[in-house]
């Protein structure tokens, strides 16, 4: 074999044996651990075809039709596909898919709205916001002033006077509703008339409920906010990327140039592709039922977690994800971690409402459920896994308890060779 034929046609499995095997275990942990990060999902083998695609290959900047460099035809199916099939999923005007994450999303709003200094007022980290919502040290909490409104401390709930009379005294330039662990639903079009009545512009970033809203399982935000951004990742079940959308075309051209050359350079192209499978996907009738079976899963695990003595925040969910707060059990998140990562359930630790805001000292652990509907648990599983987590955490209050956590082991050996991903 040539160099070049080598380089060409050679697998990672002869070429790179250190990442080859770290590809191949991570493979292996996928299938052999139950994945209960609120944020992540297990992909399509298409919209794996599409990131592994050559397509990575094409260097473009601008949009269809309007390129920096030659030879974008195909990318320019790639990229229209992506956007007719967004726009005809959440019913918008505007759509851009080319935000690289999230984060880059937000920041591309930031840039078409705000000038350095303005103000924003989002919500609070501990009670679910993100970092990308003006938290200090993220550049949008560096270069605008960022303020957050909260939950109710009881209800654990949105309270919306609060939030507008906050509003009021504030007069932010950006109210943003959205974040990365409130269960509930958010009530858009309060949101949109405390953002009216202030003279803001009202942003919603739904990264996390976008695969529930486009299965139509969770209200769509995009009849009442000026912008909505979204991740293709999470409940999308799509690669790691970001969306724009929004209802009108009043900021088309500056959002456009917001994304490039404002924030981004040239485009991923393969991971557009794949955001285009991932949302041909979605539009599907299957789709649908993927999203109510996510929301009725996620209802069960609540629902025995809290029946096995579990406070869980807002006492249930409406979303793919419940939020527990562990210190009803004696232990922190890094323990409730930690327990259920003996027994291969993979979760993360999370502030709840109020809570420290030391990493080290949070009460919270958000679980989703995303991932796992994807694989096929139904209602029965879900009561088998929120028992076996219920068990793992009373165990974690009395240190290590091998007989449980073998138990738990079992359990979830048994689910995970039931329920195979990728062959
Ligand atoms: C996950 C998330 C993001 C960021 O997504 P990245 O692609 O990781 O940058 C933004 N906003 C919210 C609310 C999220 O949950």
């Amino acid at each position: 074999m040539t160099l070049t034929d080598a380089h060409f046609n050679n697998p990672v499995s002869d070429s790179d044996p250190l990442i080859a095997n770290a590809l191949v275990d991570e493979k292996s942990r996928q299938q052999n651990q139950i994945e209960l990060i609120a944020s992540e999902n297990i992909v399509s083998r298409a919209v794996l075809d599409a990131l592994g695609h050559e397509m990575t290959n094409k260097t473009l900047e601008g949009y269809p039709g309007h390129r920096f460099h030659g030879g974008g035809q195909y990318v320019d199916v790639v990229e229209q596909a992506a956007i007719e099939r967004a726009r005809e999923l959440f019913d918008a005007a505007y759509v851009n898919v080319q935000p690289h994450s999230g984060t880059q999303a937000n920041q591309a709003v930031f840039f078409t709205l705000l000038s350095p200094g303005d103000r924003v007022l989002s919500l609070d980290l501990a009670a679910g916001g993100h970092l990308s919502h003006g938290a200090k040290p993220n550049l949008s909490g560096r270069w605008f002033e960022a303020h957050h409104y909260t939950v109710d401390r009881d209800s654990g709930r949105m309270d919306y006077a609060a939030i507008a009379a906050q509003a009021k005294q504030l007069r932010p330039q950006l109210l943003i509703a959205g974040g990365s662990a409130y269960p509930r639903q958010i009530d858009f079009a309060a949101m949109a008339q405390i953002a009216r009545d202030v003279g803001a512009h009202f942003l919603v970033d739904m990264a996390h409920i976008a695969g529930l809203v486009a299965a139509g399982v969770h209200p769509s935000p995009v009849p009442h906010a000026d912008f909505v951004t979204c991740t293709t990742t999470k409940t999308l079940r799509g690669p790691r990327g970001g969306i724009i959308l929004s209802r009108s075309d009043a900021y088309a051209k500056k959002l456009q140039a917001a994304i490039f050359p404002g924030v981004q350079g040239s485009l991923h192209s393969n991971v557009l592709a794949a955001k285009a499978v991932c949302l041909g996907e979605a539009l599907r009738p299957e789709f649908r039922d993927y999203g109510a079976r996510v929301v009725a899963n996620a209802q069960a695990l609540g629902a025995v977690l809290m029946a096995n003595g579990v406070k869980i925040i807002s006492d249930g969910t409406d979303t793919h994800m419940v939020l527990l707060d562990v210190a009803s059990l004696g232990i922190n998140g890094r323990q409730a971690e930690d327990v259920l990562a003996e027994a291969h359930i993979t979760s993360n630790k999370n502030p709840v409402p109020f809570d420290n805001p030391k990493p080290a000292e949070w009460v919270g652990l958000r679980l989703g459920v995303g991932a796992v509907t994807t694989r096929g648990f139904d209602l029965g599983d879900m009561k088998v896994l929120g028992q076996t987590i219920a068990d793992l955490l009373k165990s974690a209050r009395d240190g290590y308890n091998a007989a449980v956590i073998e138990t738990a082991q079992q359990a979830v050996a048994r689910l995970c060779s039931q329920y195979p991903i990728y062959r």
